[in-house]
């Protein structure tokens, strides 16, 4: 399994916001800049297939209609979207918003299908979305992606919570949020990823959807098995 890191920051960071490739085919969220952010890495959002969506935060998916409209116009016109039942609705008043005049074509060109399921087969991966709690938007979701005895997960936006703990306790790897340095009622900080790594000290954590004076805080501390990725890092697991 290969990952690449496409965004480790928030929003509010020169980094690109949190978000991940996997094996070059699968993308875990779709930030706003997304498409570009791949661009300049060298990648190609072209062959994208199948996306799967945490919650509808802007910094998670706002850039779907560019995605859409760049497969509506490329030969694999493959996109799967795996997402909660909001999704649909959700991400095709985006299209329309963004342009209104080819949503008809748009969504003619390509072969979308939405996929509302809580486990399902992406490529050989079997894939788990896990219910988290990211505060007041509900539902926001993580993964756990398994593929021959390794499992890797993707917390999405979300505090401590059980399902989070869970994640810790089966993954090899988990990437998970880690925007503060003092948790809040929506992110983890770096006292819950204290906690994570001290409990569950088979994991090994890639933090993301950092502000910058917790990844400044998470270099100058140097937690065992705590990766704190630069964007673009390229993990193969
Ligand atoms: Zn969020
Ligand atoms: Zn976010």
């Amino acid at each position: 399994m290969k990952i690449k890191v496409i965004g480790s920051g928030s929003m509010w960071t020169a980094y690109n916001s949190a978000s991940y490739l996997i094996d070059d085919n699968i993308l875990v969220d779709m930030p706003n800049g997304m498409c570009k952010n791949l661009f300049r890495l060298g990648l190609n959002p072209r062959e994208i297939d199948h996306v799967l969506l945490t919650h509808f935060h802007g910094d998670h998916y706002f850039d779907m209609p560019f995605y859409f409209l760049l497969k509506s116009k490329s030969n694999d016109k493959n996109v799967n979207v795996y997402c909660s039942k909001e999704g649909k609705k959700k991400t095709q008043k985006l299209l329309k918003l963004a342009f209104p005049n080819t949503v008809k074509s748009v969504n003619e060109a390509i072969n979308l299908k939405y996929i509302l399921a809580s486990s399902f087969k992406v490529n050989d991966y079997l894939v788990k979305k896990w219910l988290v709690d990211h505060g007041s938007m509900k539902p926001a979701f993580g993964y756990i992606f398994e593929k021959e005895n390794i499992k890797v997960g993707f917390t999405g936006d979300t505090i401590l919570c059980q399902n989070v703990e869970y994640m810790a306790s089966i993954c090899n790897y988990l990437f998970c949020d880690c925007m503060f340095v003092k948790s809040t009622t929506k992110h983890m900080g770096i006292d819950s990823l204290k906690y994570l790594t001290e409990k569950y000290s088979n994991c090994k954590f890639v933090v993301s959807h950092l502000e910058d004076s917790t990844r400044e805080e998470l270099n100058k501390i140097k937690l065992e098995n705590v990766i704190v990725p630069e964007d673009g890092l390229e993990i193969n697991i």
